[in-house]
């Protein structure tokens, strides 16, 4: 078992912490934010035991050296972006396993958003930590890879079980429900949901982790029926 929490970095950034309940190792996804990182752990127990990034954007990666020096944190990072990363101690792709004490992730490699793009896929409970690929409501911009690559990078996402935890690197999903609502504007179901993150928004509570399941269901750039049409779609939310 983990137990996951978000940790605001910078202005809207999300930094993840996992902590594994049987052994006590605790890492941490995409920490942008050293000081705000280091300071969670030492009023929690003082132990960082890994660091896992999923692409190389300085506001996923730029507490990374500090934290390691700090904490002898284990950095782990994606083998194709492996020249633009912090110093790693392992990097990985497709199918290769990270291990934090006795839980056991998978990777999975999602280009799109980024060259050299993994997401981290644990399953005790099912959480995905999928950096820029799939925020909620919406998806990342197309910077370096095609709109097929992206597109097929978040059909294999929308695969995974519908209760996945979806910890994403941003806090976009009030623009984007936006953005989901203008592209469906009849879907009641949307509509209330984004009621719902308004909602969490205003009191000052994150929107994220969402759910696969909710993800699959009102997520205009999951529901796009192809790659063509997906295209389309993210590039008006470009100009939105
Ligand atoms: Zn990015």
């Amino acid at each position: 078992m983990i137990t996951i929490q978000s940790l605001l970095n910078l202005k809207d950034n999300y930094a993840w912490l996992l902590r594994d309940q049987a052994s006590g190792a605790v890492g941490v996804v995409d920490p942008a934010d050293a000081c705000a990182v280091a300071k969670h752990i030492n009023a929690n127990g003082g132990r960082l035991d890994l660091i896992l990034l999923t692409h190389h954007h300085r506001d996923h990666t730029a507490g990374t050296d500090e934290l390691r020096e700090r904490f002898g944190a284990r950095v782990v990072g994606p083998r194709a972006a492996v020249a633009r990363l912090p110093v790693l101690d392992e990097a990985v792709g497709e199918g290769d396993a990270v291990r934090l004490g006795d839980a056991v992730g998978r990777v999975l490699d999602v280009p799109g958003h980024a060259i050299g793009h993994v997401a981290y896929y644990f399953d005790m409970p099912p959480a995905l930590f999928c950096g820029d690929t799939l925020f909620s409501l919406g998806c990342g911009r197309l910077f370096e890879g095609t709109a097929e690559e992206l597109y097929g990078s978040l059909r294999r996402l929308a695969g995974l079980p519908a209760e996945t935890l979806v910890c994403c690197g941003h806090e976009y999903t009030e623009s984007n429900a936006r953005f989901a609502r203008m592209v469906e504007p009849d879907n009641a179901a949307l509509a209330a949901y984004a009621e719902k993150v308004k909602a969490l928004r205003a009191a000052g509570k994150p929107s994220v982790p969402s759910r696969m399941g909710d993800e699959v269901a009102l997520n205009p750039f999951l529901r796009a029926p192809d790659a063509a049409a997906f295209a389309e779609l993210r590039t008006r939310k470009d100009n939105f």
